[in-house]
């Protein structure tokens, strides 16, 4: 299975859907934004690949070597589901606190000052971020001993879902309605990504919108000005690899 591949083909597909099936008409063209996107995404992945060079999966086989953690030491029924709906737990919890730290929403802030939403949205992180985003799931994947495929599916998962739920793309309301019961859609997440805090401070889940419900962040408010981005943000300068880099660290 190779991941960038599979990536790819789903960044691919959902960009040529957001084609065809807009949900918001673009303000920005892709050429003002995508190279910005695109750029984050690669210098995050050069820099994991230097310092984290085993991955999480090679860190779980450790794990699995050493008896470490809940699964390792004990058997426990549907460890598999299990560990993929914690995994996604966790990172739920993980977007919340980047909200509610000033040095985390700093770096998250990156992501947030998108001026628009679609596919691309989904490679915008500061490697900052991204670092510890991987050092959070160590912490679940050490204490219950997640195995190496539930991680791999649950990041593969993640990927496809991030690429959707960033998407401009238009769904039929009786179909989304329906979608949203379980999973989150492009239309809930796109309330989260509102310049109005009290927006961007619901709807914190990537994959299953059950921890928003069941946590009280649950929104289907649409705004009333339906804004992406931060307000000190929006100018396409402030899109550029080297400033988005340098974004946390400005005054
Ligand atoms: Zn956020």
């Amino acid at each position: 299975m190779n991941r960038i591949f599979i990536f790819l083909t789903i960044f691919v597909i959902f960009s040529i859907l957001e084609t065809f099936f807009q949900e918001n008409p673009r303000t920005f063209s892709r050429k003002q934004r995508w190279p910005g996107n695109f750029a984050m995404a690669f210098s995050a992945n050069l820099i994991l690949r230097v310092i984290f060079p085993v991955g999480l999966a090679g860190y779980s086989h450790y794990l699995e070597n050493n008896n470490f953690g809940l699964f390792n030491n004990f058997s426990i029924p549907a460890e598999f589901i299990l560990s993929i709906v914690l995994l996604d737990f966790w990172i739920w919890f993980q977007h919340v606190l980047t909200h509610k730290f000033q040095p985390l929403w700093k770096l998250h802030r990156v992501h947030h000052s998108d001026v628009e939403l679609d596919a691309s949205s989904a490679l915008r992180f500061h490697p900052i971020e991204i670092i510890f985003s991987i050092l959070f799931k160590i912490i679940l994947i050490t204490l219950l001993g997640i195995k190496e495929d539930a991680i791999l599916w649950f990041e593969a998962i993640l990927n496809g879902m991030a690429i959707f739920n960033h998407a401009n793309l238009y769904l039929p309301s009786s179909i989304e309605r329906l979608l949203r019961k379980i999973v989150v859609t492009p239309q809930m997440h796109l309330i989260h990504h509102n310049q109005e805090r009290k927006y961007s401070d619901t709807n914190y889940g990537f994959n299953l919108s059950l921890w928003d419900r069941l946590f009280k962040t649950y929104t289907d408010q649409k705004p009333a000005d339906q804004v992406t981005g931060q307000k000190k943000f929006r100018s396409l300068e402030a899109q550029s690899l080297l400033a988005l880099l340098k974004q946390p660290f400005a005054k």
